[in-house]
């Protein structure tokens, strides 16, 4: 599996583009916005688009999701469902931070821990991890030790708690319980920033390090 990290809307968002090197067909993670450009980069790749997944319902994340999901007919899947009331707001969250074109959706399938989506030849594992929001998903890549975190973590810091039914206790259980377990060796993608390993925030992340 190939990935392109695509920093999409104000909040530079990393939307990925992951590509399946056997059959070229790539799901697309969180397109918050900036849809021309996320397709420029599929074209670019000679990626045929099969999926949206979204691991939370933030407006830089799921912004694009109704209006690029329309344009080329795909499926939607994810978050978790407790994220309905996020994904249901989403005009609002639009007025608020002045996103245009942006409308609510409905996924089409909700997902649970332990949950499989798949895309050309390709597997990923889902994990809940709520606290940034209570319906926050992670994918995960395990024969490339690639994991895309969204805004549960990032290199140095963790997600945000104070919005909406965030809770810093179940952010801080999530990443320990269902992250580390998955080895110090993996990579992650965050919603925001730099990548970093599992291993390196464990050593230094003054938030959530050992
Ligand atoms: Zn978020």
């Amino acid at each position: 599996m190939q990935y392109r990290i695509i920093p999409v809307t104000p909040f530079q968002q990393n939307c990925t583009l992951l590509v399946c090197e056997k059959t070229k067909r790539a799901a697309v993670v969180d397109p918050g916005g900036d849809i021309e450009q996320i397709l420029a980069v599929a074209a670019k790749a000679g990626a045929t688009l099969e999926k949206i997944l979204v691991t939370h319902g933030h407006i830089d994340h799921a912004g694009g999701v109704a209006a690029l999901a329309e344009r080329l007919s795909l499926p939607i899947e994810g978050p978790q469902r407790e994220d309905q009331f996020w994904i249901d707001g989403m005009p609002q969250q639009s007025k608020m931070f002045g996103f245009p074109d942006v409308r609510a959706f409905t996924p089409d399938r909700w997902l649970e821990q332990g949950d499989v989506v798949c895309f050309g030849a390709v597997s990923l594992e889902v994990l809940h991890c709520p606290g940034h929001t209570p319906g926050h998903v992670v994918f995960f890549h395990r024969p490339s030790r690639l994991a895309l975190v969204g805004d549960v973590l990032f290199a140095g810091s963790i997600g945000r708690t104070d919005f909406p039914r965030g809770d810093l206790d179940t952010l801080l259980a999530s990443i320990r319980e269902r992250l580390w377990p998955l080895g110090d060796d993996v990579a992650f993608i965050p919603g925001h920033g730099p990548m970093s390993t599992f291993g390196d925030e464990r050593a230094s992340n003054p938030y959530c390090g050992d």
